[in-house]
């Protein structure tokens, strides 16, 4: 797409003709700054029950001057319409990869979930520079708030991606965990190109206005930062003091069955607090009893970095979650 420097565009990129006859897309905004430079392009709803970095992407588009941004920024709002409309991690595909999130590098003649893939690696990856993937809670009021990144990569594209992290996270979420990325994801793919890459765990779905707010400042003021770090936007770049843990450093509490989750951590500011070693944080009801079957416990002394808000919970998925080794970086 050709989008004269200085100018926004918001386009449909055809992807496949569906069986009722209409075209489906990928949503792909476009901003190209008045001065050169790199090429950024992030993603959202990969996982379609992730909505909450839309209205961040909104405030951020609106906010941002043209004539003062070098490079462009390339914007998809939601990179998986069908999981998107059906609330669900995967898509209602009929065969084998279903999930956006590990169908890299796709294929154009593939299924729909690899199509989609196929299209976001050739606009977004091929031929960015960086590449920020942001996904967040959703689906079972899952909620979260930290930065991923790959503390495998080595080189420069490495080291450019926690810097990345970091500066996304001095936004505010203030949390950086340090985890392995599946190259079959859009930011494994792009660091497997050498293309520097984080992925974004902040928020949730339906959250009230007053809590939605907290994380969306997260989101916006991250990718603002982000921008400056970057030397697309001037000004002064923000660095918070981040808690940062690896993967090898984390303890759940997951509920033994399912039932009615009662959770004592359903605040913005739960996420990056710490907790300590046998801490409640939550209860499970039996729906069909009414009576409360299960005490879940901090299994440690740590920072509690993922979370639920109360509501029906499903057997083996995760609870809580405690970064229980961490350091300030
Ligand atoms: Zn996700």
């Amino acid at each position: 797409m050709e989008v004269a420097a200085g100018s926004y565009e918001y386009v449909k990129i055809p992807v496949a003709q569906m069986l009722t006859g209409s075209e489906t897309g990928l949503p792909l905004h476009c901003v190209r700054g008045a001065k050169p430079g790199p090429t950024l392009s992030v993603l959202a709803c990969v996982h379609g029950d992730e909505p909450q970095p839309i209205r961040a992407f909104q405030n951020v588009l609106a906010q941002i001057d043209r004539a003062q941004l070098s490079g462009a920024l390339l914007v998809v709002p939601v990179a998986n319409p069908f999981a998107f409309a059906n609330f669900s991690r995967q898509s209602p595909d009929q065969h084998e990869q279903t999930n956006l999130w590990g169908a890299f590098p796709g294929s154009a003649k593939g299924t729909l979930t690899q199509r989609y893939a196929h299209k976001i690696r050739e606009l977004l990856i091929e031929g960015a520079d960086y590449l920020v993937e942001c996904h967040s809670g959703g689906a079972a009021g899952r909620i979260q708030r930290r930065v991923d990144m790959d503390p495998d990569i080595e080189g420069a594209a490495g080291e450019k991606s926690r810097e990345m992290a970091i500066a996304f996270a001095s936004g505010g979420a203030a949390l950086v965990h340090g985890v392995p990325f599946s190259k079959s994801s859009a930011s494994g793919h792009a660091l497997a190109q050498k293309i520097p890459a984080v992925s974004v765990e902040i928020g949730g779905a339906y959250l009230p206005e007053c809590e939605e707010n907290l994380y969306r400042e997260n989101l916006e003021e991250g990718f603002l930062n982000l921008l400056v770090h970057l030397g697309m936007l001037p000004g002064e770049e923000k660095r918070l003091r981040i808690t940062y843990f690896g993967f090898a450093n984390r303890a759940e509490a997951n509920p033994s069955s399912g039932g009615y989750l009662i959770s004592r951590k359903t605040h913005f500011a739960d996420l990056g607090a710490k907790v300590s070693e046998g801490e409640l944080l939550g209860e499970m009801l039996d729906p069909f009893s009414l009576e409360v079957v299960e005490e879940l416990r901090s299994p440690a002394d740590g920072v509690l970095f993922f979370s639920r808000c109360s509501g029906p919970f499903e057997v083996g998925n995760k609870g809580f979650a405690v970064a229980t080794e961490y350091r300030e970086i």
